[in-house]
């Protein structure tokens, strides 16, 4: 039986930590303050959005709420941005995504400070993670890391399979498992023998986007099992891209869905805002 990775006891941890360390910048005089834009009203968003202010306010950092109505031009939400850019008082921005059809996502990420990009989606940020440079990392692949690391997988030597690569999930995992030393393969849509290839992986990091897509014929007997995705089945019940009933006999460890993966996104979001205050407060 599998050990389950438990991400919601994980982040607590981390976020517990990240608490402590606020409260020590704040006796140096280092205030941090995360400006969290929205436009328009998806419902999806909003959680997001409101997840995010109040891990701010549980680490005591303060978030600064930017809600704009959807017809909000282009113009107006770079404006917006550069101003914020310059506000010294603000260390983190980000903008949540989607935007709307009109904005473009490109411009808007490029036009995010890459001090301030606490998302790491600037590519200034991207580039320093391929060249092994400091910069802030995608939150969601950083804190797969993190919950390897504090569940005591090792990573180095191992055959790292990860399937999916977004931009913002699958190249920032292979880039940050490549670092971790492991030997990494990357699959796609166009991946041939798909099944093959995630049954030679020691570590297998799911980011399809395709409900309970992985099933026990792609799993070697002993591999790490990490599912990011997420997704409500018919039942209206979270699930996500591997089928864990299946699944869970045959790792070593996995994550469930939910209580894997995504706590870790907020959690890692607020250590890249600890960054930013230690470094540019
Ligand atoms: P995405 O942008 O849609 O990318 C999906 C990737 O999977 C693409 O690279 C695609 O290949 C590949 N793919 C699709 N079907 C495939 C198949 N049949 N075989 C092999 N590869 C296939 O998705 P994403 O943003 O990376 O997100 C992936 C999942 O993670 C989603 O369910 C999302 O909701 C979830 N997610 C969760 C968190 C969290 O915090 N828990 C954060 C982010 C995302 P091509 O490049 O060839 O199209």
């Amino acid at each position: 039986m599998a050990i389950r990775i438990d991400g919601k006891k994980i982040s607590q941890e981390l976020k517990d930590e990240l608490k402590e360390t606020v409260a020590k910048l704040k006796e140096e005089g280092k205030n941090g303050c995360l400006a969290v834009i929205q436009v328009g009203d998806d419902p999806a968003s909003s959680v997001y959005v409101g997840n995010k202010k109040k891990a701010c306010a549980y680490i005591g950092i303060d978030s600064r709420s930017y809600e704009l109505p959807e017809e909000t031009t282009e113009a107006e939400l770079l404006e917006l941005i550069e101003s914020l850019n310059q506000d010294p008082a603000v260390n983190g921005i980000l903008c949540q995504l989607p935007l709307p059809a009109h904005i473009s996502e490109k411009k808007v990420i490029q036009s995010i400070s890459p001090q301030k990009d606490v998302d790491g989606f600037h590519p200034q940020n991207v580039g320093a993670l391929v060249i092994g440079q400091e910069g802030f990392v995608s939150c969601t692949p950083a804190g797969i890391i993190e919950l390897l690391h504090r569940s005591g997988v090792s990573i180095e030597g191992k055959h790292c399979v990860v399937v999916g690569r977004s931009n913002i999930v699958g190249k920032p995992m292979a880039l940050l498992m490549l670092r971790e030393n492991a030997t990494v393969t990357v699959c796609h849509s166009k991946t041939r023998n798909l099944k093959e290839i995630c049954k030679e992986a020691d570590i297998l990091i799911v980011a399809i986007g395709k409900p309970q897509y992985i099933t026990a014929d792609y799993i070697k007997e002993g591999a790490v099992v990490i599912d990011v995705g997420v997704h409500r089945n018919e039942n209206n019940k979270l699930c996500g891209d591997v089928k864990y009933d299946e699944a869970e006999p045959l790792a070593s460890a996995i994550t469930p869905v939910p209580g894997g993966v995504g706590p870790m996104t907020i959690a890692m979001l607020m250590k890249n805002c600890v960054e930013a205050m230690k470094r540019y407060a």
